[in-house]
């Protein structure tokens, strides 16, 4: 763990060093509050820091005032280190946001009792964080397949449809769906339809680009969300997802699954009015045509419109 010192008194600053070394402890030592501002906002700085309460420049309560003005999703725990002991200094001390303090000279067992409580506030609050990711991925992320789960890509979908439509840009939707897939859990088992499913879901964010997204938008249904692309382009990435899926049977239990998808493809043009979920049922009817004419095939939504 590591810990940052700032205090204008060398000699001080070095015993507790060697102190805090001896108990394991990674130390960077400062000798001003500008210093320590400053070795608190490199990556991967120290979150517990002793503080000299005078120091030139920033004092100690300035910097734990300024640390605690900025925003920022980890903790710091700082511990002020006073000569003063004065009950209204260590007031104006905790005050500032200090979380603990020390009079100077500090006896070294209350010194390791109140890091080890500032190291317990600072793990409580790394598994905090972790957690709060933890739900984040839950509440966006597909389980089995890892894409965006329904929710999550519909939101991407109306965020990038809003920025096409104020960059005069087009926007193409895919929706597919797998062929024949509930023989293949009848072939296969559960377990075989699952692992299909994941792998599928490779295939078919390998096939597009980084700012495109793939979401599971149903069983073993995907809907792909394609900013800044057109007729041409969306049917091009449309039919290498086509091909990813069927070119190459996908392995369960030694043995190769055959595998297609059915493709509807829809556009929404720079200039065109026309709501996400309008969008989304045009896709839906060409999907519909693909399954209709045979499967393992991709169709666009205005070859339907435009020839009607
Ligand atoms: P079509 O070509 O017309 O799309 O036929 P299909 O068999 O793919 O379509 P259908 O809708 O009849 O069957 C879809 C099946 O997908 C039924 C359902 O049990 C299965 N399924 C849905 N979610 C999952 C899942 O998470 N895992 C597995 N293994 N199967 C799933
Ligand atoms: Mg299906
Ligand atoms: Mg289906």
């Amino acid at each position: 763990m590591k810990i940052l010192i700032a205090d204008d008194d060398v000699v001080s600053a070095l015993m507790l060093r060697r102190t805090l070394e001896r108990w394991g402890y990674t130390v960077t030592i400062v000798h001003d509050g500008t210093q320590a501002l400053a070795a608190l906002q490199q990556p991967d700085a120290p979150k517990l820091m002793i503080l000299d309460w005078m120091m030139p420049g920033l004092d100690g309560p300035e910097v734990i005032r300024a640390v605690r003005s900025q925003v920022s999703e980890h903790y710091n725990y700082a511990i002020l280190l006073t000569s003063r002991d004065q009950q209204g200094d260590i007031v104006a001390g905790l005050e500032a946001g200090a979380d603990d303090y020390l009079r100077k000279p500090f006896d070294s067992d209350e010194l390791r009792a109140r890091l080890r409580a500032g190291q317990r506030i600072l793990d409580l609050q790394t598994r905090l964080l972790a957690a709060k990711e933890e739900l984040r991925i839950q509440a966006t992320q597909d389980a089995l397949t890892k894409l965006a789960n329904r929710r999550s890509v519909l939101e991407r979908l109306e965020k990038d449809a809003e920025q096409c439509r104020r960059g005069g840009r087009p926007l193409g939707v895919l929706m597919l769906d797998l062929d024949h897939f509930k023989s293949i859990n009848d072939t296969y088992g559960h377990s075989g339809g699952d692992e299909v499913l994941r792998v599928a879901a490779e295939r078919i964010q390998r096939s597009v680009r980084s700012y495109d997204t793939v979401g599971r938008f149903g069983g073993e249904e995907f809907l792909v969300v394609l900013p800044d692309t057109d007729r041409v382009e969306t049917i091009v990435v449309a039919e290498r997802i086509r091909i990813a899926l069927a070119s190459l049977p996908i392995l369960f239990n030694g043995k190769g699954i055959a595998l297609s998808c059915s493709i509807g493809a829809a556009i929404r043009e720079p200039d065109e009015e026309i709501t996400d979920a309008a969008l989304m049922h045009e896709a839906d009817m060409a999907l519909y045509r693909s399954k209709n004419g045979g499967r393992n095939m991709v169709t666009g939504a205005w070859d339907i419109f435009e020839a009607a």
